[in-house]
């Protein structure tokens, strides 16, 4: 199908877009979305979809949340731009830092504000060399991330991420990092291996693994509670308890990922609460402002943040920091999704309709395609499999998956597929009905599904 319109034609002239293969948009054309309206975004030809991603995991209060164009807008109006460098601050960074700190787990106590995932990842790095620095270890300064868990693109976060197509060509990884085994069960627990007992061999990869390096080597481990754009993976229970008793045992820093979870997504304010782990480092973006402007941030422990003071007056300065970080308007705007997230119970919304996510997803269980349902709150995805007895892949990987995605427009629905695994997280104020829509819709794409895989 092409699609002829203007935007689509200027686009197609001009514009290299992410994650898209180049030639396939230069032959169809983009999608030119328009406009949106609460769960739902409809395109230039006035095609309705619900978004079952949240654009891109990220959009907890809708499309369409007039009080936070008023907030931009105050603020644009107020003080559009100003720096946080050599010692300024605004209202809007400094209520927001406030607000995480209260909001966050106890421990952490300061926060660094970036204008994306990817930059506070790289962030992260940079400032636990310069904590190993400050603290006279300069040689601990490896990181362990997971295969399939994803922590951005760029050069130094890419490299924490593990996905072969952020880091085939690109010549990453580029900073020293070892990638451990995905921690979930229905593709790499071994056969009538217990959960308990593939989460202590996970954990025991991990000390190895520092072992193997040298634990005077090893500054931290880096992972998402449950790993989000590497297909909605949720770790084997008792994984994160395992995995924190062998970062402390050898002084590694927990990072805990929550990029994707942050926020409400798992039916509490953060996975860490869900999953029972007391991070380091807690990383932050996405629904942090529902994505209506970019913004990062990252928290910190008091031992952390008082070891980087220290060095950044022996060295005059901390050398780091963006022209966007603590962005006015951004930060505004974090404030008022955040009230807007507290106000409407967003985050027992979650947990509500999670459960009614995961119960119409589990009535797709015995569905030829249908290998696993998993999630957390509203997260969840489908995994689309060749045979379900032996949990065969398709070959060539992600085929299926990808007619799934094209199809599901036609049946007004935007998911996202993994490969073969069909993932949805939708706007945290999705109601009832709306859930049960989604998941009609789905299905509907499964049976066109069931008719291609065959
Ligand atoms: N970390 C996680 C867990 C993510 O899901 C993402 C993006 O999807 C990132 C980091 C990178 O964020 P950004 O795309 O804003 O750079």
């Amino acid at each position: 199908m092409t699609r002829q319109n203007s935007t689509a034609e200027l686009d197609k002239a001009a514009h290299l877009h992410p994650y898209t293969n180049a030639r396939k948009l230069e032959a169809v054309g983009p999608r030119v979305m328009a406009e949106g309206d609460g769960i739902f975004v409809r395109d230039e030809q006035g095609n309705e979809y619900i978004e079952g991603l949240a654009g891109l995991w990220s959009v907890a209060v809708g499309f369409n949340q007039k009080r936070l164009v008023d907030a931009a807008a105050e603020q644009m109006a107020k003080l559009p731009y100003y720096h946080v460098f050599a010692q300024k601050t605004h209202g809007p960074a400094a209520r927001l830092a406030d607000k995480l700190v209260e909001l966050t787990p106890e421990h952490l106590t300061k926060v660094f504000f970036t204008n994306s995932g990817s930059e506070a990842n790289d962030t992260v790095i940079k400032l636990i060399w310069f904590l190993n620095n400050a603290l006279g270890r300069p040689e601990k300064k490896k990181f362990i991330a997971r295969t399939g868990g994803y922590h951005g693109i760029t050069v130094a976060s890419g490299s924490l991420t593990g996905l072969p197509w952020n880091h085939a060509s690109f010549d990453l990884p580029a900073i020293p990092v070892r990638h451990v085994t995905t921690p979930h069960a229905y593709f790499f627990a071994e056969e009538g291996e217990s959960e308990e007992a593939f989460a202590q061999r996970l954990a025991d990869e991990i000390e190895a693994t520092i072992l193997e390096e040298g634990p005077e080597t090893v500054a931290a481990f880096i992972g998402e509670p449950l790993i989000g754009a590497g297909g909605v993976l949720v770790p084997p229970a008792g994984y994160w308890q395992k995995v924190q008793a062998v970062c402390h045992k050898y002084d590694v820093l927990l990072i805990a990922d929550e990029v994707i979870t942050g926020f409400g997504r798992t039916g509490k304010m953060f996975a860490s609460d869900t999953f029972g782990i007391t991070p380091d480092i807690m990383v932050l973006s996405k629904q942090i402002t529902s994505s209506y402007q970019p913004l990062a941030a990252i928290m910190m422990t008091d031992a952390i943040y008082q070891a980087i003071a220290d060095h950044s007056e022996r060295l005059g300065t901390l050398g780091h920091g963006f022209t966007g970080t603590g962005h006015p308007v951004a930060t505004a705007v974090g404030l008022e999704n955040i009230a807007i997230i507290e106000e409407q119970d967003l985050v027992g919304n979650a947990a509500a309709m999670g459960k009614v996510l995961q119960s119409e997803l589990a009535r797709f269980a015995d569905h030829p395609l249908v290998g696993e349902i998993r999630g957390v709150g509203l997260i969840a995805a489908v995994q689309l499999v060749a045979d379900k007895s032996s949990r065969t892949r398709f070959d060539p990987e992600g085929k299926v998956g990808a007619f799934f995605f094209e199809r599901a427009h036609d049946h007004g629905l935007i998911i996202r597929n993994i490969k073969d695994a069909i993932a949805f997280c939708p706007p945290l104020i999705i109601t009832e009905e709306q859930v049960c829509e989604m998941v009609a819709r789905f299905g509907k794409t499964l049976e066109d599904t069931l008719a291609f895989a065959e």
